[in-house]
């Protein structure tokens, strides 16, 4: 027996015990973080206020009153068992970076003394030259700084021997710019509440003194086994299966999604929640997805940076308990080749300070008109910069998925629904804005809520779709960090809100009255926008034929898609919107590029190391044993021993043909392979990118293809890298 089939036989469920009948989550949602409730016990009155004007208005605060809540939350921490606190950030790595220091400090007589000062808590400086950066710090010039983030609690973090204190931060350089990716999420927001307000004033709300975006991600992941994990180098260096033959069953019965949950997994979700809980991350719910061994979790929403935070929690989370239940967690965009890959859909609205949900359909005309504008803002915004969107979830794992063979497809557009497109097109025609006002409840806006809100058949192939009262944006990659796609979402819409407001201010000047005005200012935003509407299925072939036709870009290639955050109108964009300089958009084009070729040279290296090593020698040796059996079986037929059926020489004459075959272009696509890597290393970085999609990638899919022939047909007791239909099924 190999390892492969040793571990086959040993995998079972861990065992952690049976918990205590568990507390109502109410009883401990939020324990570990530095709530509102907890400061406002622990700061004085004055300080409390001081904070809040800092959330609300960006009014910094003394030096004085960080001194008071850095104070209260030592005490806070410790009295939890924190020892150490931790400025915790989310570099360009995608993943969110940590450096500890304990709380003591040395006091005058030499003893040790626990310590935690306001200028510690609200900034720090950590080494940061190994951070990418895009060349924005110079690597002598190392430093880069943390600075606290008040719009997201402290919380802490628990390990079996300790506690962490860790604060929120952005990440900057010494001259200002962006590190990270929490700081023009931040940015996004302020753009975005800034035109929504401004919005507002023209309907008359002028009480509104601001607005922000909310959003709930959907996180897909896979659970396999981790014995099996552990003989998989690729799935450990890479997050996927480079090679792999598919399961003779996959996905086609369709039994897995919404099906009962096993009880392995469930311990697991269960756990995964608890720990969520704690850190007050409202996980709401948890099923099955398509794929076997796929699961979902999907919080409740939130305000976009709390919610951005969370997410990365989150996964960091389902990432360390899956450890404790002997399970590994792949949230790679695509770990198994012939299933489904792992999304994260953003559901994203935009909520103003009165609690209000603006894509909400309204009970009056007066609130539909509003929706309506909010609406055909998103759909113009998406019209003038889907690239953007595009560019925003583009890397190498999420190019399995986009534009590949499964969805949603990399053209960007967006579905309505059957009933709104209906609004929509009465408002292009220009019937509504003739309406009058009783009119325009015949029209149906009137009932716009009715209608809206059971709309059930939702259209699951769009890449960015209506549903109900919000919007979600489909094509984001399961493990990617959502701050960005926040931040691009937020401030397209934040600038075709400012452009329909605009359009709606000249035409007030003629039209009789404001609803008029609007619908006139719609009517001309929908005519333009009208090519980014479909409502068919987004993954049939005549979409991409008719999206050609229409002029939407269909980009498959990641570098090609992260060009559009360095064109003239997106640096003009983001520049006037104030969320990136073009130095800071430069930069992190350099970084995902950079990002890309290196995810793409591990791949390729580890595909080499792999099949060498762990496939080849397999190979040889089932080569042998039939070439063996060839040899034996014509040479007793030629000296007339046996009588042989006809056909049996050509039979295994014909099997070690293929075998030899399968084996000479692996290793002739294997050296292709090098050869490639080779040539890329002279190349800059822009034609390195292209030259791994174009060249490099499809022959590592060469390699691949004779790989998983050899497979299928190789003996078991020589093939010990684990299978599709084990790691996939067995559990
Ligand atoms: P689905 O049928 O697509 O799963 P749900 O209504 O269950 O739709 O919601 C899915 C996600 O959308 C949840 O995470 C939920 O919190 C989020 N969501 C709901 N309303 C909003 C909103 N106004 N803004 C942002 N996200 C929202
Ligand atoms: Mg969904």
């Amino acid at each position: 027996m190999n390892n492969r089939m040793e571990v086959t036989q040993r995998i079972e469920p861990v065992s952690l015990g049976k918990k205590e009948k568990p507390e109502p989550v109410s009883m401990y949602f939020g324990e570990n973080t530095f709530s509102e409730s907890t400061m406002r016990k622990m700061f004085s009155e004055k300080t409390f206020k001081a904070f809040k004007r800092w959330q609300e208005e960006g009014e910094v605060i003394t030096a004085a009153q960080a001194d008071e809540i850095a104070q209260a939350m030592k005490e806070w921490a410790m009295a939890k068992g924190a020892t150490a606190y931790t400025h915790w950030f989310q570099p360009m790595t995608g993943l969110t970076a940590e450096k500890h220091d304990a709380f003591i400090s040395i006091g005058t007589s030499g003893n040790v003394i626990e310590k935690f000062t306001g200028s510690r808590l609200i900034q720090g400086e950590p080494d940061a030259s190994s951070f990418p950066s895009g060349g924005i710090r110079a690597t002598f010039e190392a430093r880069g700084y943390t600075a606290w983030d008040p719009s997201s609690p402290a919380f802490i973090t628990e390990v079996e021997n300790g506690k962490t204190l860790c604060v929120p931060t952005i990440f900057i350089s010494y001259t200002g710019e962006a590190l990270d990716k929490k700081l023009p999420l931040l940015r996004s927001e302020v753009a975005l509440s800034k035109s929504v307000v401004e919005l507002l004033k023209l309907f008359g709300h002028g009480d509104v003194k601001s607005a922000c975006s909310t959003c709930g991600p959907e996180q897909e992941y896979f659970l396999i086994d981790e014995a099996y994990y552990r003989l998989r180098p690729d799935l450990i260096l890479t997050g996927r299966t480079l090679v792999g033959a598919s399961s003779p069953k996959g996905q086609q019965l369709e039994d897995q999604y919404f099906g009962s949950i096993k009880e392995r997994v469930l311990n697991y979700m269960l756990e995964v929640e608890e720990e969520a809980y704690k850190l007050g991350i409202p996980v709401a719910t948890r099923h099955n997805e398509v794929a076997p061994h796929q699961y979902e979790f999907a919080p409740v929403f939130e305000r976009s940076n709390l919610a951005a935070d969370h997410n990365q929690l989150l996964m960091d989370i389902m990432k360390k308990v899956a450890r404790r239940h002997g399970l590994v967690c792949l949230l790679h965009e695509k770990p198994f080749a012939g299933v489904n890959g792992s999304g994260k859909h953003l559901n994203w609205s935009i909520a103003d300070d009165r609690g209000n949900n603006l894509l909400n359909p309204g009970d009056t005309p007066e609130e539909n008109l509003l929706f309506l504008t909010m609406l055909c803002s998103v759909i113009y915004a998406v019209y003038t910069h889907g690239d953007l969107l595009r560019g925003a979830v583009a890397f190498a794992g999420n190019e399995h998925r986009l534009g590949a063979n499964e969805a949603p497809p990399a053209i960007i557009s967006v579905f309505l629904g059957e009933h709104l497109i209906k609004i929509v097109d009465m408002i292009e025609s220009g019937k509504m804005a003739k309406a009058k006002k009783q009119d325009l409840v015949d029209l149906g806006v009137k009932l716009l809520p009715k209608f809206l809100r059971d709309s059930t058949d939702r259209n699951r192939t769009s890449p960015f779709a209506f549903t109900g009262n919000k919007f979600e944006f489909r094509a984001l990659g399961s493990s990617m960090n959502i701050s960005t796609a926040i931040a691009v979402v937020n401030t397209i819409a934040a600038d075709a809100i400012q452009i329909v407001g605009e359009r709606i201010v000249a035409e007030k000047k003629q039209a009789d009255s404001f609803s008029a005005a609007v619908l006139k200012a719609l009517s001309g935003v929908i005519k333009e926008a009208r090519p980014i509407l479909f409502e068919g299925n987004n993954y049939a072939e005549e979409w991409i034929k008719e999206a050609e036709k229409r002029g939407l870009p269909n980009i498959v290639s990641s570098a090609e898609a992260l060009r559009a955050f360095v064109t003239p109108k997106a640096i003009d964009l983001f520049e006037r919107q104030g969320v990136f300089t073009r130095i800071e958009l430069q930069a992190r084009y350099v970084i995902w590029l950079e990002m890309y070729e290196k995810v793409i040279d591990i791949e390729a290296r580890t595909l080499m190391e792999m099949v060498n090593t762990q496939v080849l020698p397999g190979a040889y040796e089932y080569q042998n044993d039939i070439a063996g059996g060839f040899e034996i079986v014509s040479d007793v037929a030629a000296a007339g021993r046996v009588d042989l059926v006809s056909g049996v020489i050509d039979d295994r004459k014909e099997l070690l043909e293929s075998i030899s075959a399968d084996i000479y272009y692996v290793r002739r696509n294997l050296r292709e392979v090098a050869k490639l890597l080779e040539k890329a290393e002279a190349m800059e970085i822009e034609k390195r990118t292209f030259f791994f999609f174009n060249e490099l990638k499809p022959q590592m899919a060469h390699v691949r293809k004779h790989v998983d022939a050899l497979e299928k047909v190789m003996p078991d007791h020589l093939w010990n890298l684990p299978k599709y239909r084990e790691m996939l099924f067995i559990s």
